[in-house]
């Protein structure tokens, strides 16, 4: 049998190390994790005590930008870096607003797969689809995604608290986010969006270095991003809304606010834009 490709996710859960999937889902509330999530999750509080209100306000901006993208008449949607099922989910959302929306789901973590069946709950008219897949494999991503979603109509896609998780060109040796996103925005057809929220260090560069360094310690790489880094993910894109903003900013009007948001200090940039 020929050796796996590098980015062949894991079919083990690994409860002996955190891991982000899970600790996000601890931030939130959720009961998807283990002891190692939660001691990390803690020690990230003790330096950061607004992480779950953070976590929580860019699951919500995910909701208001699915919500405004349906409402624009998108049918398609290819979610990378989905996370463990939290209620409502994207295509809960989308589908909400447009029946039959054909969602695709896709992450690298074996602990989503094993919750996946909570995401393939379709209306009968739509569509829900899972690849267990490493955003770096965009091509298998899109091949496998393609049994779903027609990639010659309009896609909504979306990457969203994912890319601070991937380096740049040459850190590992392979292709950098930046190379990864124009990848696959390459594959879309014109009339797509990309969505995308991101950790950056603009606003509280300390704590984000601390943050990141025990995520290197214990988890995954963390690569918080500046405004510039950022912008540049859209690089031959149309920004709709309000631009670029913290999660909270992006309208507001389409959702709930998140109890302690007005106290936080801004962590990320999100934004959503079209492919003209
Ligand atoms: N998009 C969700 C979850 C964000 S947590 C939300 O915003 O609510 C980040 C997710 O990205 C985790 O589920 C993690 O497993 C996944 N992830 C991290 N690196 C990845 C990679 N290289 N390829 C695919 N998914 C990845």
């Amino acid at each position: 049998m020929s050796e796996a490709a590098p980015n062949t996710p894991s079919p083990y859960i690994d409860t002996t190390r955190p891991h982000p999937a899970r600790m996000y889902d601890w931030f939130l509330g959720g009961k998807d994790n283990y002891p190692v999530d939660e001691e990390m999750g803690r020690k990230v509080l003790a330096i950061e005590p607004n992480v779950p209100v953070l976590a929580r306000m860019n699951r919500e901006f995910m909701r208001r930008a699915t919500r405004w993208l349906a409402s624009q008449g998108i049918r398609q949607f290819l979610d990378i870096g989905t996370g463990i099922p939290t209620e409502p989910n994207l295509h809960q959302v989308a589908q909400g607003v447009v029946r039959d929306a054909r969602v695709v789901y896709c992450d690298n973590d074996p602990i989503v797969l094993a919750h996946a069946e909570a995401l393939l709950r379709s209306t009968p008219e739509g569509a829900v689809d899972y690849v267990q897949a490493d955003v770096r494999d965009s091509t298998a991503i899109v091949e496998r995604a393609s049994k779903s979603l027609d990639f010659s109509k309009p896609v909504a896609l979306s990457l969203i608290a994912l890319l601070h998780f991937v380096g740049d060109r040459n850190a590992d040796g392979g292709a950098g986010a930046h190379e990864i996103v124009s990848g696959l925005v390459d594959r879309l057809a014109p009339g797509s969006y990309l969505v995308l929220s991101h950790v950056t260090a603009d606003f509280q560069p300390e704590k984000a270095e601390q943050v990141g360094s025990l995520y290197r310690a214990g988890t995954a790489s963390l690569h918080p991003r500046p405004r510039t880094e950022f912008e540049k993910f859209f690089t031959g894109l149309e920004f709709v809304g309000p631009g670029i903003v913290s999660e909270g900013e992006w309208h507001p009007e389409l959702g709930e606010p998140v109890p302690g948001e007005e106290d936080v200090i801004k962590a990320g940039y999100s934004a959503v834009a079209r492919k003209p």
